[in-house]
């Protein structure tokens, strides 16, 4: 798999005249105001390329998405960077399970997700980083990590030291000790220094992939590979000899809630064992999506897959705007109600933004704008186009539907 610079198109955002506010997100690391023209870096967790995207994948990077938007509208950048987690155990047993290779299915998912995210008008990140295309940087953030004491070595493989880093928990040590080992780590294992140690370098098992590096014939864990794909992506080529001296290396780190820990825990720890610099100045994390009144997990075989919705003929802007009406760090289910609902509202939108006369649209802008500023508050933008809806059948005039359509197009992806 290759690295990818812009990995597939990104839609025009119309120009729109309304002020924007400040945009604030809140999340469990606090308040993050984002200022008007503000340069962002912004690294958002991606996939491991085993299965098709589902409504969970899809609801979290329209988050980003939104922020990117918001961010672009307001005159400032968004340099944004994903990665592809395509060498993990996941990735491993699913290849084995089908009886095919783990790169060509790491290809074909990851082209899936590709479409997919196209469908739903999902600016894509500026760089799209597979983790083995990783190596030699993920080789000599170890040895910078190991010239700063974070190494052990455990036959053959090699565990970062948590030690020092333990009063940063964001949850309690043993709700962490009991998740980790449900998330990829493994507290069990005799020998480790700390039980919540996570590997940084695999020594290679029987016949599984691995790569040369100067740590041995191997292959990476997974949060080496986020810190430093976030790192040399982000900062550029040489941030271990550069200057790093600001507050925060980057701004946003995201992804679901699921991976507040270890995932982002372990990211930031290990970065700051390699640079001695902070992270990410703030995270946003995004709920869980159940469906029908239960969690959706690859185990219950009940995820719901944006390529399926696509191929029985959902309509993409209807999937987008279902996943809208719930606020993006609240866990929510989906059912075929929702999106039967959803379906029936789109079309009413349709209908209103095609008639010649509409209710006025300078407020309803207005209110949909302030709305995503106040920490991508989606339900009341979506309730404030719904009631503009009603009032526009009810036969209230004064309006222009090109200046609702731009802003729903270029702040809310929906273009209908
Ligand atoms: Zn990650």
């Amino acid at each position: 798999m290759e690295i990818l610079e812009n990995p597939w198109p990104n839609p025009a955002l119309p120009v729109f005249s309304q002020p924007l506010p400040t945009l604030v997100l809140k999340g469990a690391s606090g308040v993050l105001p984002l200022a008007h023209g503000e340069e962002l870096r912004m690294y958002v967790c991606g996939i491991t390329p085993y299965d098709a995207t589902h409504l969970g994948h899809a609801a979290t990077y329209l988050t980003f998405d939104l922020i990117n938007r918001y961010i672009s509208l307001s005159g400032g950048k968004v340099h944004f960077v994903e990665n592809i987690t395509d060498i993990d155990e996941p990735l491993l047993e699913r290849a084995e399970r089908d009886g095919t290779d783990w790169e060509s299915l790491g290809q074909r998912e990851t082209d899936l997700f590709a479409s997919d995210m196209l469908a739903l008008r999902i600016l894509a990140p500026e760089w799209f980083v597979p983790a083995t295309q990783t190596m030699d940087l993920v080789d000599e953030a170890i040895s910078a990590m190991q010239r700063n004491g974070y190494v052990y070595d455990l036959q053959g493989d090699l565990y970062f030291r948590t030690k020092d880093f333990l009063d940063e928990l964001p949850i309690s040590l043993n709700e962490a000790l009991s998740i980790f080992g449900e998330r990829g780590g493994d507290p069990e294992r005799a020998g480790k220094e700390h039980p919540l140690d996570p590997v940084l370098w695999l020594a290679n098992k029987n016949g599984e992939p691995g790569w040369n590096s100067s740590h041995g014939f191997g292959r990476p864990g997974w949060h080496i590979e986020c810190a430093v794909i976030s790192l040399r992506y982000l900062l550029g080529p040489s941030y271990l000899s550069g200057d790093l001296s600001r507050s925060a290396l980057i701004d946003i780190q995201g992804g679901g809630s699921d991976l507040i820990f270890p995932h982002h825990f372990m990211s930031a720890i290990q970065v700051k064992a390699i640079t001695g610099q902070q992270f990410a100045r703030g995270y946003v994390h995004t709920g869980m999506i159940g469906l029908d009144g239960e969690k959706m997990s690859k185990s219950k075989g009940n995820l719901v897959f944006v390529s399926k919705l696509l191929t029985e003929g959902v309509d993409p802007v209807v999937i987008r705007f279902a996943l809208l009406r719930d606020h993006y760090s609240q866990d929510r289910m989906w059912s075929d109600a929702k999106l039967t609902q959803s379906q029936v509202d789109v079309a009413r939108i349709r209908g209103a933004l095609s008639r010649n006369e509409v209710a006025p649209t300078t407020q309803v802008v207005s209110r949909i704008i302030t709305a995503l500023s106040e920490n991508l508050n989606t339900p009341v933008a979506i309730n404030s186009l719904l009631a503009w809806v009603e009032e526009t059948e009810s036969g209230v005039t004064g309006g222009s539907t090109g200046e609702l359509a731009r802003a729903l197009d270029s702040a809310l992806g929906l273009a209908f």
